[in-house]
C-alpha cells in the first residue's frame, strides 16, 4: 500500500557515501524521475557523476551535514560506517531509511551479534576481547579455530585474523591493540551464501532467490544466483533474513550474509543494512533491482517483485584487471561480444590491486552456464 506520506517522483533524495552502490541507486532513483544529492568526502565520486549534486564535505561537518539534510525530504546510505551523530543531526530535518539505530548495530560486529543472539538468531559463538588476557580467556572458552575481528570498520577481511591452536595470542593481539574485537568460533562451512530482503514502510517484506558467494582473498570473487543448495534450505535462509529485517524493524534493504554447514544448519556471519555486491545480478537479472527496491522503500512505495527473470551470475572486477591489461585498458569489445554479459563500471580512474571497478553479470539458461560466461568475460578482459 501506498502511504500518504509517501515520497513521490520530483523529490530530492539523499544518500550518504558516494561509491558504486550509491551510484546504483542514484541510477534507479534518476530512472523514476527523483533527484538525488550524495555527500561524502569525496570528490567526483561513483554516485556524484550521477546525482544532481554531490556535497563534499566530511561526515564530522555539522553545517555541511544540516545543510545537505534541508536539501532532501529522505536520507539513506550506501555505507553504514557514518558516525551516529551525523545520523542524529541529519534526523532534525529530514527523514532516515533506515533509522540511524539501524546502521548502530551494523557498523559494530560485536553489538550486530549481541543483537542477533539476544534476538535467538543463530550466529558462531563469540567473545569481546579488549586486551590480550581477554585474547587468552575467550580462546580458552570458544575453542580454536577461531577468527580475530576488530568490532569496527572492517569489511572484505580487513582486520581479521585466525587463530590456530598453539598460536602465540599474545604475538597475535600486538595489531589489534588499542581497539575493541571480537573472537569468533571457526565455522566449518560448506558454502557462503547471502540473502537480500527489503522490507517497506508498511512492514511488506520480500527476499530476492538466494545468492551463493565465493571469495577470493576475502573479497567477493563470483556470485551465483540461485544458490545451488536444495530448495528446503534457500526457504529458511530467506525466511531467516524476514526474521533479521523485522527484529531490526528495518526500512530499506538488507543483506544477510550466512555460512551453509553440511547438515543444512545456517549460521548468520554479517549483516549489511543497504544493497549489497552479491546483490547486482538483481541489475540485469530480477523484476525489481535492490536498489530500485531501495528507492522504493525509503518513498514509502510499494515493493516491487523480486522474482528473478533469469539465472545470473556476477563477477567483480578488481583494478587488477586494468594493471594485467598490457595497455592498462581492459578488452571491453571482448566482454561485451558475449551475449547475455552485461557489464557496469563505476567511473573510478584510479585503479588499484583489490579496489571494486566494476562487475560483469551474465544470465543463462542454468547459473552454471550464467558463471561460466561471467568468468570468461572477465578472463577475456586482460589482454
Ligand atoms: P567477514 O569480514 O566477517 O565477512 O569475513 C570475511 C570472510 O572470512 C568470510 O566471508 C569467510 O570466508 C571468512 N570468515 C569470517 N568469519 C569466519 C568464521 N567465524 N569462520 C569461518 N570463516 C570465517
Amino acid at each position: 500500500m501506498m502511504g500518504v506520506d509517501a515520497i513521490l517522483p520530483g523529490a530530492v533524495l539523499g544518500v550518504m557515501g558516494s561509491g558504486q552502490l550509491g551510484r546504483m541507486f542514484a541510477i534507479e532513483a534518476r530512472k523514476l524521475g527523483y533527484r538525488v544529492h550524495t555527500l561524502s568526502p569525496d570528490k567526483d565520486s561513483p554516485t556524484g557523476q550521477i546525482a544532481d549534486r554531490e556535497v563534499v564535505a566530511s561526515y564530522d561537518d555539522e553545517a555541511a551535514v544540516r545543510d545537505f539534510a534541508k536539501g532532501i525530504a529522505v536520507l539513506t546510505f550506501e555505507f553504514e560506517n557514518v558516525p551516529s551523530r551525523t545520523i542524529e543531526w541529519a534526523a532534525e530535518h529530514c527523514i532516515v531509511r533506515p533509522a540511524g539505530r539501524v546502521l548502530h548495530v551494523c557498523q559494530h560486529r560485536l553489538r550486530e551479534k549481541e543483537f542477533l543472539a539476544g534476538a535467538g538468531l543463530p550466529v558462531a559463538p563469540f567473545r569481546k576481547v579488549n586486551k590480550a588476557a581477554e585474547l587468552a580467556v575467550a580462546a580458552a572458552e570458544i575453542g580454536l579455530p577461531g577468527v580475530l575481528k576488530t568490532a569496527a570498520f572492517g569489511y572484505d577481511g580487513k582486520g581479521q585474523r585466525k587463530l590456530l591452536p598453539g598460536d602465540d595470542l599474545a604475538a597475535a593481539w600486538v595489531p589489534f591493540e588499542g581497539a575493541p574485537a571480537v573472537l569468533e568460533g571457526f565455522v566449518r562451512f560448506e558454502r557462503e551464501i547471502s540473502v537480500l530482503v527489503c522490507r517497506g514502510v508498511d512492514g511488506a517484506m520480500a527476499t530476492w532467490p538466494v545468492c551463493e558467494n565465493e571469495h577470493a582473498n576475502h573479497i567477493l570473487d563470483i556470485t551465483y544466483c540461485p544458490a545451488r543448495i536444495p530448495e528446503s534450505v534457500a526457504a529458511s535462509a530467506r525466511a531467516l533474513a524476514e526474521r533479521v529485517a523485522l527484529a531490526l524493524d528495518l526500512v530499506g534493504v538488507l543483506a544477510v550474509e550466512m555460512f551453509l554447514l553440511a547438515d543444512g544448519e545456517l549460521v548468520i556471519n554479517e549483516l549489511a543494512p543497504r544493497p549489497h555486491n552479491s546483490g547486482h545480478f538483481s541489475f540485469d537479472a530480477s523484476v525489481t533491482s535492490q536498489f530500485a527496491q531501495q528507492v522504493r522503500t525509503i518513498c514509502g512505495l510499494p515493493l516491487g517483485s523480486t522474482e528473478s527473470m533469469r539465472p545470473a551470475a556476477m563477477s567483480n572486477l578488481l583494478g587488477d584487471v586494468w594493471l594485467d591489461s598490457r595497455t592498462g585498458t581492459p578488452n571491453w569489445a571482448a566482454a561485451l561480444a558475449i551475449p547475455g554479459v552485461h557489464l557496469h563500471l563505476y567511473g573510478k580512474a584510479d585503479p588499484k590491486r583489490g579496489r571494486k571497478m566494476g562487475h560483469i553479470t551474465a544470465t543463462g539458461d542454468d547459473v552454471e552456464s550464467a558463471a561460466q560466461k561471467a568468468k570468461e568475460a572477465r578472463a577475456g578482459l586482460v589482454t
